[in-house]
């Protein structure tokens, strides 16, 4: 038997990766593939948020104090939630192209009157600034709404950071994802001041929540 030199050897170990990865591309093809994209729209993500540590700063005890004399008692479960709906209590909230109401399972997309008109003001307030700079309008997500005392339990089992008496549990705290593509950090920065300004005149609470990559938000 001939000896195997060094540049066969390579050539061996070369051809059993080539195949080895051939076997792997073909066997999980559907994985790999949602790894590309998963990778694509990570890569092309922004998750910081320059200033908003500094800016948005508001505590528990300040966000609680928004509803000192207005807010529904927290629910059970998502069917409390839609009987106040039906009493017009609450209103639902729907993607429009002002903000995106992301997919969500631990909150219903329902909120206090107030709540509804907060948002269309910042997406107002928002908006101007897009047009005073000339630059596109992109939509917000929010990403999480009004929770029942049932969806907090739930949350709690794989996120220690969620609080039981939790603001989410009484109809006018929402949170606003800040990760965006990074061709929109410019809008992001529109985006920040339009809250500061209604954080400035005295229109919400708002805390910078660094782990769950939002801004949550009270309206007063
Ligand atoms: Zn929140």
């Amino acid at each position: 038997m001939k000896t195997l030199t060094l540049k066969n050897a390579a050539m061996l170990i070369l051809a059993i990766v080539f195949i080895s990865l051939l076997i792997v591309g073909i066997k999980y093809q559907k994985q790999i593939n949602r790894l590309i994209a998963y990778w694509t729209i990570y890569s092309n993500q922004d998750s910081t948020c320059k200033q908003c540590g500094i800016l948005f700063q508001d505590g528990i005890s300040d966000h609680e104090s928004a509803y000192r004399f207005e807010g529904i008692k927290p629910k059970n479960d998502f069917d409390d939630l839609q009987k106040l709906v039906d009493r017009n209590k609450l209103i639902e909230i729907e993607t429009t192209e002002n903000y995106i109401i992301e997919p969500m399972d631990a909150s219903y997309p329902v909120l206090l009157p107030k709540g509804i008109a907060f948002i269309n003001r910042l997406a107002k307030e928002y908006r101007d600034l897009c047009d005073q700079k000339h630059i596109e309008y992109i939509p917000f997500r929010i990403t999480s709404i009004t929770r029942t005392k049932k969806s907090v339990e739930e949350l709690r089992k794989h996120n220690r950071n969620a609080i039981e008496n939790s603001p989410h549990l009484k109809g006018k705290t929402i949170d606003i994802s800040y990760i965006t593509n990074k061709k929109h950090v410019r809008q992001k920065d529109l985006f920040v001041q339009a809250l500061t300004r209604l954080k400035e005149r005295g229109l919400c609470y708002v805390k910078f929540e660094v782990q769950k990559k939002c801004l949550h938000i009270t309206c007063r």
